[in-house]
């Protein structure tokens, strides 16, 4: 009986979250299963919010109340039934975890590994074992007591570039627009309040971030004040950074942990040991010099130490150890992450690379019988890894578990045991399973995924001419080798290569860097408040209010979430959060104004039969409909235009997926007509019907006179190229020169490019 239930198919029955149209399908064990559908259709609601989401909340159901009240709620799913689960894995996109002192070392465990390999074997030996642990007072650093690292403010998650001092630039509380430490700021005369950060000159930069040592005067309202000035960084650097986080309140440590990242420790530098340790060796090289090679390097440099072992005692204690780290070494390489060091902070990692390092942790563990969930684990990766990665996801379903992907790549498609295939659209047009069955029965299944499995791959018939070039000179940021390189302007450039061959380097570091006014576009959250949404980002919401008020004479604010026209329990979040210490905090729906996020009397409030939360409850194409004012259809226009129609006006940003995020920016920074647009992994999440989404709209910014240039590994990008820029030819050290310049079609035939190779292989 117990074995029948191990072996039987998890079961779903009327799964109703989110978009889901009760849904109901049996998924096999001990089987890969793939899901697949365009972005919105309802993969992660399905995969993640229902089957994993109940998984893992039926695990917290054991642990004994006490524990329990300590642990997140979690909601039961919206579904009638889910049956013969088994405990499921998430193996996500997020960083790999919220501590700052984590490397790429620590995370795989193979940094422990390698301080045993220097207790036995380093010269001169630092004394007994201890003396190379950072937990114990023989060995560690005395200047970061073995930390290996000092806290910093990192300026990327402080500032929202896009916005203005006025707008909110700095992301801190203690310096929200209007606080005294703001206004030292933006009315200090020092810095225009209404230019974006990103159009800050460098010493500008220099003198908000860093700048202090003379005082400011400040008009206000209440007299002319002076104050000792001290830029953003400094601080926040003095005030918090250099205080014990403990000593803070929950909401001030949220927020301090929210902006600082732990920099290395300049004395040790980040090895967390003393000058004892660290001045030892092992075939020459010191523990801190191991760390910081490439992995690739490492596993040849280890083989190597390995060989030259005799058979004292101390040296055959060794082999074991050896074994050890190279058997872990291997497998990152195994995933394309070879380029690596094991000094590298984790922190640094894109999620692509923090999935795939979990995917090591995991194939490592032998654990059978579960289930592994992915989401889209082809994320970055070259067509060359995604190759190598799929035959660790069999290996992973050959240990004995269930591995379920959300997963776009044609590859890994092609490796399914089993696949379910949702749609047909998005959004409200999304939410049921179109296909289930088998790979070859989906190639002929007819749905929107089987058309692009089978349709024929070719090159655009023709390219267009460049207007121009931007100049990119002697970049030599990470990897890149001094290169020198020419952008076309006026066309669609796809920068290409090998996952950590520099693309990224390349096109977000170098080039922005040398050409100021060059827009990156990426996939991250906009830095907005919880109550941004879609109609809010594209200015309709506030004409939407003035309808509103006109129409019953009343002020505009009633109808805005932060007024005294929202519901007071809820302050116009529709929800209510609970802190809860050391755990992630909890939301639910507000029982006041079940979510409508107003009071009763403004919701009575009509314009042509509907109240505020009805038209924040309308899809952009919906509202196209709705309105004639020229500035709604205007901004409503701009989410059609990035292909959101089915998104609705007040549905929440935080909940939008990483592409549609992206897709929305690039169409409002469209609006504004900047000239050239980078793109970093574009596809990454994308359906290929939301990839001909993209390329549509950088269509449309090359024929509007525009730049588009794109970091890309997918071959559908590329065969839609005007341009080609290759990297390589390999990763890291090995990487970092132009391998390939040329139209696509040159490329395919070129000698030399692993891109050029697979391209050839796909238009065969
Ligand atoms: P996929 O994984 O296929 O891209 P999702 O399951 O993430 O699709 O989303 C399906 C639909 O549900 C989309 O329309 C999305 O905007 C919506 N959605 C997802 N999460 C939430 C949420 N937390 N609240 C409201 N709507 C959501
Ligand atoms: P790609 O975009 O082609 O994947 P990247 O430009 O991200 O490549 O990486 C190129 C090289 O630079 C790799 O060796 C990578 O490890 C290194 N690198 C990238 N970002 C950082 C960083 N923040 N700190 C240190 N090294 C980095
Ligand atoms: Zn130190
Ligand atoms: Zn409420």
């Amino acid at each position: 009986m117990t074995t029948d239930r191990a072996a039987a198919p998890i079961t779903v029955i009327g799964a109703r979250e989110n978009n889901l149209r009760d849904v109901s399908l049996r998924i096999p064990k001990g089987r890969l299963t793939v899901f697949t559908g365009v972005s919105g259709s309802g993969k992660s609601s399905l995969v993640f919010d229902t089957i994993a989401a109940e998984s893992q909340r039926r695990l917290n159901e054991l642990f004994p109340a006490f524990v329990r009240n300590r642990m997140p709620l979690r909601e039961r799913t919206s579904a009638d039934a889910v049956d013969n689960l088994t405990a499921a894995v998430v193996v996500d996109q997020r960083p790999l975890s919220g501590n700052s002192r984590s490397t790429v070392g620590t995370a795989t465990e193979v940094h422990p590994v390698l301080r045993v390999l220097f207790s036995r074997l380093g010269e001169p030996s630092a004394g007994p074992a201890s003396a190379y642990s950072f937990n114990d007072p023989q060995g560690m650093c005395p200047e970061c007591d073995g930390l290996g690292r000092a806290t910093r403010v990192d300026t990327a998650r402080l500032l929202d570039e896009d916005r203005s001092l006025n707008q909110g630039a700095i992301r801190f509380p203690a310096m929200a627009v209007g606080t005294p430490s703001w206004q030292l700021y933006a009315e200090s005369g020092l810095f225009d309040p209404d230019k974006p950060l990103r159009d800050f000159t460098a010493e500008e930069r220099e003198l908000l971030l860093h700048g202090k040592g003379f005082r400011v005067k400040r008009a206000s309202r209440r007299g002319v004040y002076q104050n000792e000035y001290e830029g953003v960084v400094e601080a926040i650097t003095r005030r918090y950074l250099r205080r014990d986080l403990d000593s803070m309140g929950a909401r001030t440590r949220e927020a301090v942990e929210r902006v600082a990242v732990g920099g290395i420790c300049p004395a040790c530098g980040g090895t967390r040991l003393n000058e004892a340790a660290r001045a030892s060796t092992v075939a020459g090289r010191t523990i801190t010099e191991l760390a910081a090679l490439e992995i690739t390097d490492l596993v040849a440099e280890l083989q190597g130490i390995a060989e030259g072992l005799g058979t004292r005692p101390h040296e055959r204690a060794a082999r074991p150890v050896i074994a050890t780290a190279l058997a872990v070494l291997r497998r990152v390489a195994d995933v394309g992450l070879g380029y690596l060091s094991l000094d590298r902070a984790t922190t640094t990692l894109s999620g692509g690379e923090a999935q795939r390092l979990k995917t090591v942790r995991y194939l490592g563990s032998g654990l059978t019988g579960l289930t592994y969930v992915f989401d889209e684990p082809s994320a970055g990766l070259h067509p060359r890894d995604v190759h190598r990665l799929g035959r660790l996801l069999l290996e992973l379903r050959d240990q004995g578990n269930t591995v379920l992907l959300v997963e776009h790549d044609r590859s890994l498609i092609a490796l399914a045991d089993h696949v379910v295939d949702m749609g047909p659209g998005a959004g409200t047009r999304g939410g049921r399973v179109v296909f289930e069955g088998p790979v070859d029965r989906l190639r002929r299944a007819g749905t929107l995924t089987a058309r692009r499995l089978t349709e024929p791959r070719r090159l655009k018939p023709a390219v267009r001419t460049p207007t121009g070039a931007l100049t990119v000179r002697g970049a030599d940021l990470h990897n890149l080798r001094g290169i020198t390189v020419e952008i076309p302007t006026g066309v669609l450039t796809a920068v290409t290569g090998v996952a950590g061959s520099g693309k990224s380097s390349l096109v977000t570091g170098a080039l922005p860097a040398q050409h100021p006014g060059v827009v990156v576009v990426d996939q991250s959250a906009v830095g907005a408040s919880a109550r941004a949404t879609p109609g809010s980002y594209v200015d309709v919401l506030d004409t939407v209010r003035g309808l509103f008020a006109a129409a019953h004479g009343v002020r505009p604010g009633l109808f805005s979430f932060n007024s005294a026209g929202a519901c007071p329990t809820c302050r116009g979040r529709g929800t209510v959060r609970t802190d809860l210490a050391f755990l992630e905090p909890v939301t639910a729906v507000c029982e006041e104004c079940g979510g409508g996020r107003f009071r009763p009397d403004v919701l009575e409030l009509r314009l042509a039969g509907r109240s505020i939360a009805d038209v924040l409850a309308m899809t952009a194409d919906e509202a196209a409909e709705f309105f004639t004012d020229p500035a709604v259809l205007r901004g409503v226009g701009t989410l059609r235009e990035a292909g959101l129609g089915y998104l609705a006006l007040g549905q929440p940003l935080s909940t939008l997926s990483g592409g549609e995020l992206q897709r929305l920016k690039l169409a409002q920074r469209m609006r504004e007509g900047a000239a050239v647009y980078v793109l970093d992994e574009p596809t990454t999440g994308l359906h290929p019907a939301d990839v001909d989404a993209l390329l549509e709209l950088l269509d449309r910014i090359v024929d509007r006179g525009g730049t588009a240039v794109v970091a890309e590994h997918d071959l559908g990008v590329v065969r839609n190229a005007d341009w080609v820029i290759d990297i390589g030819p390999e990763a890291g050290r090995r990487g970092g020169t132009v391998v390939f310049e040329g139209t696509p079609a040159a490329l395919a035939p070129a000698p030399g490019s692993v891109t050029g190779e697979y391209l050839r292989r796909e238009l065969a």
